[in-house]
């Protein structure tokens, strides 16, 4: 694929940064690829692997002449980092983000985007439970969705050039309100990360957890809610401050249907309990019909060379 911008910047230099790295650098899609990282650490880090073309210590640094900046830090963080490179982002640049919530970031950052430039929030639907820069790969973007969220009166040339780049990663593209954005993944993915970190919770308040029993007999079921509930504490703490009501709405919800199975369980009724799990099993298969997931024990997020 041709190059669709000569200079990308990325700020935070964790997971889905280090991921669009390898996979801008697979396809060829920009020129040059700046980073910056808060930490000394997670610079030199990305220094020793050679992540990035460059990578700087400071986050104006990084910016400075890019055609595209990303930032790629957890929600509760991105006013500050717009804050601080506003003011050196160059003319007619993208800024863009890859934070899983979107209102929030759009009412955080877009008060510190200088007039002409073209702001375009964005969510790649993909990650694992691994963070850092040394955590990225190539294939994390492959077939899966990235969600563009454009603000009103965004120029369409300049979301075509971001939705390039985006394709060029690997991914199917497709562009969604805020709003709508944040219900639909408190349903499919911020909703089920808590009822993950929950089961995880109880298991370990019965203890246990430390003798091994839970580990030792642990099956599918509960090993994959610990996968899920390995993922950064930081990131999923702002995910829920900052999707609050998007996800207060989707858990009443779930607690409503938690209590009719429970119901179904106390009275007996096996034929409720059946019709629900016969509905939900022929969810998964069209999951797996849509491409957006695989039979693989690790749900196919990893490249068969790089699963565990
Ligand atoms: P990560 O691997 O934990 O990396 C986070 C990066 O942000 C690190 O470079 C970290 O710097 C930096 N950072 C953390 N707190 C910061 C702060 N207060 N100020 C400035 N920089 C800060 O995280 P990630 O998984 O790549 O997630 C990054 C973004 O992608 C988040 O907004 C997340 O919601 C979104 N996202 C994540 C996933 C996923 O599954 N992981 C999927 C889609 C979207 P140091 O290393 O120097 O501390």
């Amino acid at each position: 694929m041709a190059q669709v911008y000569d200079k990308v910047a990325l700020i935070g230099l964790g997971l889905i940064a280090s991921s669009m790295c390898h996979a801008i650098r697979r396809a060829g899609l920009a020129r040059e690829i700046a980073g910056y990282a808060r930490s000394a650490e997670t610079r030199a880090t990305a220094r020793d692997i050679g992540l990035c073309d460059i990578v700087t210590d400071t986050a104006a640094e990084a910016v400075k002449d890019a055609d595209l900046v990303v930032l790629c830090v957890p929600v509760g963080a991105m006013e500050a980092v717009a804050r601080d490179i506003g003011p050196h982002l160059k003319q007619g640049a993208t800024l863009s983000d890859v934070g899983s919530v979107k209102r929030a970031v759009i009412d955080a950052v877009a008060p510190f985007v200088p007039e002409g430039v073209h702001f375009i929030p964005a969510h790649p639907l993909a990650g694992t439970e691994h963070s850092g820069p040394r955590s990225g790969f190539a294939e994390l973007f492959d077939n899966r969705f990235c969600i563009l969220v454009p603000v009103a009166g965004t120029e369409p040339a300049a979301v075509t050039r971001l939705a390039d780049l985006w394709r060029g990663i690997g991914s199917n593209v497709d562009e969604m309100d805020a709003d709508h954005h944040d219900l639909v993944l408190a349903v499919t993915s911020h909703t089920p990360h808590l009822i993950a970190y929950t089961m995880v919770g109880v298991a370990d308040e019965l203890r246990r957890v430390t003798d091994s029993e839970v580990i030792k007999y642990s099956a599918a079921g509960f090993r994959d809610f610990t996968r899920i509930a390995a993922s950064d504490p930081t990131m999923w703490r702002d995910v829920f401050l900052h999707n609050k009501d998007a996800t207060l709405e989707i858990l009443g919800r779930f607690t409503e249907e938690l209590f009719a199975l429970q119901r179904a369980i106390r009275l007996g009724d096996g034929d409720h309990l059946h019709a629900y799990f016969t509905r939900t099993r022929s969810i998964r298969r069209s999951i797996i019909e849509a491409g957006q997931d695989t039979d693989a024990p690790d749900f196919g997020r990893k490249p068969a060379a790089k699963r565990e």
